[in-house]
């Protein structure tokens, strides 16, 4: 038994297309993840692999499902782009709390010139991303299932086959949501997605009352969970690599995995995304992208703030923009915490700073760096490049930290590296998707070195290297 309900199919209907999932005549299952759907609270026990993927690949609408594509609108790359929405998606309804979407089912009304479809390399990639990123600690959607649609579809390499995806999410509300809106001047439909947010996600907010307040009220959880997720993300060395608004969570988790990447060689500005061409969505650009997003969601709020928009501007000013020093504070807090130092002050800027600037001239892996941190502490300095300025660094986090003891349980040894991942998607595409299940299997525990798996913690090799990410979709 599965259960929907869909509050948020009872909104209005300017929130969403009622759509029917296309029709795929033959779907193959690649993966259920039993462990999710249990912590949902489905019950699939008795339903076979063969009407999951009935379901799951959208051929049988359960009873109280009601597939729906969202609107929603977005600045992309900076760009305003009035009218996005689920293009390829389909929402089946909330089982929990919980959206259960169709990815790559077919086009909808707000599918433009795309095929609404999905190859199949971009859902096992977020399929393995995701997961992995859970277990990592992050908040973020998550994958119930993968499946081949049993087509083949048309990229710009050629013929793919497709994939479809079920992608499970606190909620698809974005930034980009209330910019639908708020370019249409639909106010009441504003107010009706505020309280839904407050009620959906934020129930520290469910007393207040003036539209003012749920506003300013609203922001500034964004900015809290927002700020927490850009640290956590930066403390992987984890690009999303399309930061737009329509991408920006106000559940302040991690969505669409497109062109993202984990950062091997270290460096500050790093970028995989082919379409990122100015830098903007670089590695430590990831904090001011976050601030400039929930600037553009205050933009659409600006009016319940005050009538008269030059105080509007400056109410926000006061209240919201002093708080933005917690995306760089956090995140400054989050690397400390990888060096071991538990009671962070901004003193400690100079040392991790210091520690982040030899990576980046030593061209050092980010992921293994600090997983090696508790040998070099114990003066084993051979997974290092030996410098002067390490040394130094070496001396000044002595003096800092007693121990690095505990490190193994923050720094984990295997994170989702992108030749790893191509490798799984290379060897689908050859209809072999053991290294998609082992895979997954290493990346569940993240933390613990597991036996006769040390390849899956090295970087990539030369000719492995993987410089550039795309879109694929
Ligand atoms: P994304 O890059 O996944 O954030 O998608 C950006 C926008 O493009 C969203 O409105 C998607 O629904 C739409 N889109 C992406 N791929 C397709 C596709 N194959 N067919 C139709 N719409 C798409
Ligand atoms: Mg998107």
């Amino acid at each position: 038994m599965i259960n929907f309900n869909n509050t948020y199919a009872s909104l209005p209907n300017s929130f969403y297309e009622q759509e029917t999932p296309a029709l795929f005549t033959n779907p193959q299952m690649i993966i259920f993840n039993h462990t999710l759907a249990k912590e949902l609270g489905m019950n699939v026990e008795n339903i076979s692999d063969e009407e999951l993927t009935k379901i799951f690949s959208g051929q049988k609408i359960l009873e109280g499902s009601k597939p729906i594509a969202l609107a929603y609108a977005g600045h992309q790359f900076g760009h305003f782009v009035p009218q996005l929405g689920d293009g390829r998606a389909h929402l089946l309804g909330e089982t929990n709390g919980f959206d259960i979407q169709l990815k790559g089912s077919g086009a909808t009304s707000f599918s433009r010139r795309g095929d609404g479809k999905s190859a199949l390399g971009p859902v096992l990639r977020e399929y393995i991303v995701s997961e992995a990123m859970h277990a990592l600690g992050v908040p973020t959607t998550r994958a119930l299932c993968a499946l081949k649609s049993g087509e083949t579809i048309l990229r710009q390499d050629g013929p793919e086959p497709g994939g479809i995806f079920t992608r499970v999410a606190s909620s698809h509300i974005r930034v980009g949501t209330f910019q639908y809106f708020a370019a249409r001047d639909e106010t009441d439909n504003l107010k009706t997605l505020i309280d839904y947010t407050i009620k959906r996600h934020y129930d520290e907010l469910g007393d207040l009352e003036t539209y003012k307040e749920k506003s300013l009220g609203l922001l500034k959880a964004l900015i809290e969970s927002q700020s927490d997720l850009v640290a956590h993300w930066s403390s992987l060395g984890f690009i999303h690599g399309v930061m737009n608004t329509d991408n920006f969570s106000l559940a302040g988790i991690t969505i669409d995995y497109g062109p993202c990447a984990f950062m091997e060689e270290f460096h500050f500005n790093k970028v995989f995304s082919s379409i990122d061409r100015n830098e903007r969505y670089s590695f430590f650009n990831q904090a001011n992208i976050a601030k400039w997003n929930v600037l553009r969601l205050a933009d659409c709020l600006l009016s319940f703030i005050d009538d008269d928009q030059k105080s509007a501007i400056s109410i926000i000013e006061n209240e919201i923009i002093d708080l933005f020093n917690k995306f760089d504070e956090k995140r400054m807090k989050a690397f400390a915490k990888k060096l071991g130092v538990t009671d962070y002050t901004s003193a400690d800027n100079s040392l991790i700073m210091s520690f982040l600037e030899y990576l980046e001239n030593e061209s050092m892996d980010f992921t293994l760096s600090f997983r090696n941190l508790p040998k070099l502490f114990n003066d084993d300095l051979n997974d290092y490049k030996q410098t002067a300025q390490l040394d130094e660094f070496i001396q000044n986090w002595k003096r800092r930290v007693k121990s690095a003891d505990h490190l193994d349980k923050i720094n984990p040894i295997y994170i989702p590296r992108n030749h790893q991942v191509e490798k799984a998607i290379r060897l689908a595409y050859e209809d072999d998707f053991s290294h998609f299940h082992e895979l997954i299997k290493v990346l569940s525990n993240p933390f613990k070195a597991q036996h006769q798996t040390d390849h899956f913690a090295q970087p990539a090799k030369k000719e492995e290297r993987i410089y550039q990410t795309f879109c694929g979709t």
